[in-house]
């Protein structure tokens, strides 16, 4: 048997791929065990905004632009401003991660940057096949976006897509201690739409148009819309576009971990990472990596456990509910917001609270919508 160019090769550098390389870094279990990051791309620009919630010091705290205590929820019936407790909303850019992981890595033995594209990774002779080689290792953590659950099956699928501006303004309008988690005074049509909005200065903000829905939309949607929310609810006449920032991030119950192989282990977005009610992933990806560690440690399949199948039913019932009724969110999301604390938001969507807790929630978003999604559900796993 020929010996492997790498111990792991892991495929894409972003926000997977080098949060499972920091932490492998971190430990003297993999001391000496050379690793390969095989990406395409510089992955130098700002290409996107991470939000996450914390209630303790936090991995990335130096790499914090900006933090808030307190939160607005707006909807057609409520304005509320929501304390956020024991946690703290932070925004980390990917540039400053990006360069801030790779810095860390360039000073180590074990890890090596490949810039390739991998077209496919063959489990029989365990070699990843690159646009400019092929590479082969003992296991792959592959990162790459799988568009399998895009298929028709059991599964629903919904996007949270997006378009936002970093804008800056004139006149002093912002409060940069107050951010808006949802206001759904706008809306597209009946859709569950809404518009997210980082104030990073008190003349300057990230204001994004965002989509739970069935469908993609054009370009020209979100920059009316985006224009609509600047002038309407902001009142402001003019403004500059300093950043533009854009994504479809897939919200769906797709069984990921079945992707996973004895040589292969999907991690990120294709492995089934992004939380698929929220569209998460900041921080569900820190606690898949410490458990995958976990588990190579103990000597178990990497994936092993990685996933809650109480917190994925009530994903699935709820994005059945939003697929079937795309008018509700609005609905939905504001008893969510209102008759919960955001403590207890954010433990139930870090799948952190406990099984009557969980009720209690799931009480409080009460519509009968949610009895057919349960029986439909049900009746879909035993077929
Ligand atoms: C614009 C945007 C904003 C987001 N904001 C938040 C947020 O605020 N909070 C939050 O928790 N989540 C957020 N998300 C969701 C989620 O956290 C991100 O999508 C996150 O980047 C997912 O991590 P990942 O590693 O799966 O994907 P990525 O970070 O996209 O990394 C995948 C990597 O694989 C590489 N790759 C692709 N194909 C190949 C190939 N063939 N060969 C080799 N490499 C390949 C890509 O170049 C890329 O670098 C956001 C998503 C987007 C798109």
């Amino acid at each position: 048997m020929l010996v492997p160019d790498y111990y792991y090769i892991i495929v894409g550098g972003g926000l997977a791929g080098l949060q499972l390389a920091s932490r492998i870094s971190n430990d003297v279990f993999f001391k000496g065990k050379k690793i390969a990051i095989i990406e395409p791309q510089a992955k130098i620009e700002n290409d996107k905004t991470w939000c996450f919630w914390q209630n303790s010091p936090g991995k990335w705290d130096d790499l914090i632009h900006k933090s808030w205590k307190k939160t607005g929820f707006f909807s057609s019936e409520t304005e509320e401003i929501l304390n956020l407790g024991d946690y703290t909303y932070n925004m980390i850019r990917s540039a400053d991660f990006y360069e801030s992981v790779k810095k860390k890595l360039d000073k180590t033995e074990e890890f090596v940057f490949i810039n390739d594209k991998i077209e496919k990774i063959d489990p029989v002779t365990r070699a990843a096949i690159g646009q400019k080689a092929n590479y082969t290792a003992t296991h792959f953590f592959d990162s790459r976006p799988d568009d399998h659950y895009k298929a028709k099956g059991k599964h629903t699928v919904l996007y949270q897509h997006f378009k936002g501006w970093i804008i800056e303004t004139q006149e002093n309008i912002f409060d940069p201690d107050i951010f808006t988690i949802m206001d759904f005074r706008l809306k597209y049509e009946d859709s569950t739409s809404f518009t997210y909005l980082l104030p990073l200065t008190r003349n300057k903000a990230l204001v994004e148009f965002t989509f739970f829905t069935p469908f993609l939309t054009k370009e020209e949607v979100y920059d009316e819309m985006l224009e609509k929310y600047i002038r309407q609810i902001l009142n402001l006449k003019t403004w500059e576009i300093r950043e533009t920032e854009t994504g479809i991030i897939p919200m769906t119950d797709y069984p990921f971990h079945k992707e996973n192989s004895a040589y292969i282990t999907k991690i990120g977005t294709g492995g089934g990472w992004v939380k698929a009610s929220s569209g998460y992933s900041f921080k569900t990806t820190e606690k898949k990596v410490e458990q995958l560690i976990q588990n190579i440690k103990s000597g178990v399949s990497p994936s092993q456990g990685l996933f809650n199948k109480d917190f994925a039913q009530y994903d699935s019932i709820f994005l059945d509910v939003l697929a079937r009724r795309n008018d509700l969110g609005e609905r939905l999301f504001t008893k969510f917001y209102t008759k919960n604390s955001m403590e207890d938001i954010f433990r139930f969507l870090d799948e952190e609270t406990s099984f009557s807790e969980n009720l209690k929630i799931m009480l409080s978003l009460y519509h009968p919508e949610f009895i057919k999604s349960f029986f439909r559900k049900l009746l879909s796993s035993r077929r």
